[in-house]
């Protein structure tokens, strides 16, 4: 590739629905249901601020590279914005509002004092150095200093970047305001300033819902059986805190492809050999292999998509067999499969709600930051289970009042938490 260059691949979009076409479909049904005056709807339709960023890095080779990176603030009315900070190669900017939009609404779900942001930068970090990656991510900070901060916009991890990525951007926005800003950034490790219970708590918050949706449906933890979509942080920490509680996974799929055991797969074993084989499930001899395809249509009662976008979708939506959906990723089911599961009677914990759980404990974190004072790790557990349990509950108590599905329901109790903030803010 020639220096001058942006490293930008074109998005694979063809046979891949719009997140924020979805993400506005439903947004569109709630703002109906609610009456939503004409004037908020305009405002929240629209993102407040979009930024493109063009980051030259100086790649191990000598040659520099220039990667573009975005970060889009949703809403800041209900505080300051939130978000994580995605690395991947088909990241793309409607992916990014989307995104930036789903952090609004979910914060607004769960009650917790923060608008929505989402940042990422096109690049494929499987393919680059530890060096690269710090180079690369301490350029994006500087590029968007004046957007960051502790009390304006809180990045995170996502797809593609962790603590270490957090501590590197806490460091370079700490030099820039001349002295440690640990509250700007949120998934930092526990040295700098990370929370006890952070890295499961997106895990957490889905095992939680999960069994909050399964009580309403009257299914028992001990025949209930799972199937689980992607193993990274999200997909593995559900595995293992539903494997304590005493359900039955039957499926885990990573990139290397999907395993099926009808007895159940032991979580610990497949963890310990996911560490031990370079972070894949490739070669685990405790599953079989199966299609990852069929993993999202397998025999089981639950459902877990704990990996990327638009994965359920009109064409393979038909088959599901699992009774219960419930989103550990952000957008896996696209729009136009929102009414086959429906019509199928499946009940879906939507994204908003059921993977929520990680911004909640971001923002115990980002508190302990503030107060300079550290919980422990019940105190975290404890907070973040009720405002997960509490959440769920008036996501569900909305869609019986209404009569509506638990998605729609958490648009509604999002939409209308932000819209009232609004009216009583006014000044327009
Ligand atoms: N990236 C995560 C999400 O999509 C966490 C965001 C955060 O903690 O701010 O919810």
């Amino acid at each position: 590739m020639a220096a001058h260059t942006v490293y930008k691949e074109p998005a694979p979009l063809t046979d891949r629905e719009n997140p924020l076409e979805s993400m506005m479909s439903r947004f569109n049904v709630a703002a109906d249901i609610l009456g939503l005056d004409e004037e908020t709807y305009n405002v929240l339709k629209a993102a407040d601020k979009q930024v493109i960023v063009h980051i030259p890095v100086t790649m191990d080779n000598g040659k520099v590279r220039v990667f573009e990176g975005y970060r889009v603030i949703h809403n800041t009315i209900l505080g300051p914005s939130k978000g994580g900070i995605r690395y991947d190669k088909n990241v793309y900017l409607d992916e990014v509002k989307a995104l930036a939009a789903w952090m609004t609404w979910k914060c607004a779900v769960v009650d917790i004092p923060y608008g929505g942001a989402k940042g990422g930068i096109i690049c494929d970090p499987t393919t680059m150095s530890a060096g690269e990656i710090e180079r690369m991510t301490r350029g994006y900070t500087l590029a968007l200093k004046d957007v960051f901060g502790p009390d304006r916009d809180i990045p995170a991890p996502d797809m593609g970047t962790g603590p270490r990525e957090m501590a590197w951007l806490m460091d370079e926005f700490s030099k820039t305001v001349g002295m440690t800003s640990p509250a700007v950034v949120t998934g930092k490790p526990l040295v700098l300033g990370g929370s006890l219970g952070r890295t499961e708590a997106t895990g957490r918050g889905v095992m939680v819902s999960c069994l909050a949706a399964m009580a309403k449906l009257g299914m028992e933890i001990e025949d209930t059986s799972v199937a689980i979509q992607g193993f990274g942080n999200v997909g593995s920490w559900t595995a293992k805190l539903m494997f304590d509680k005493g359900l039955k996974i039957k499926a885990v799929s990573d990139i290397s492809g999907a395993y099926w055991n009808a007895d159940g797969i032991n979580i610990d074993e497949a963890i310990a050999y996911k560490n031990a084989h370079g972070g894949r499930l490739e070669g685990f001899a405790g599953a079989v292999s199966m299609d990852a395809e069929e993993l999202l249509t397998a025999p089981v009662d639950v459902l877990v998509p704990a990996a990327i976008e638009n994965v359920i979708t009109e064409h393979n939506a038909g088959q599901i067999q699992a009774k219960l959906i419930v989103e550990g990723a952000n957008g896996p089911t696209s729009a136009s499969a929102d009414p086959i599961i429906y019509e199928k009677g499946i009940s879906v914990v939507p994204d908003i709600l059921a993977n929520s759980g990680g911004v909640t404990v971001s923002y115990f974190e980002w508190v302990q930051n503030k107060q300079g004072f550290k919980w422990t790790e019940q105190m975290v557990t404890e907070r973040a289970d009720r405002i997960m349990t509490d959440a769920f509950e008036k996501v569900y108590q909305t869609s019986l009042k209404y009569n509506i599905s638990l998605r729609i329901a958490a648009y509604v109790v999002a939409i209308d938490k932000v819209a009232q903030t609004y009216k009583f803010r006014g000044g327009f």
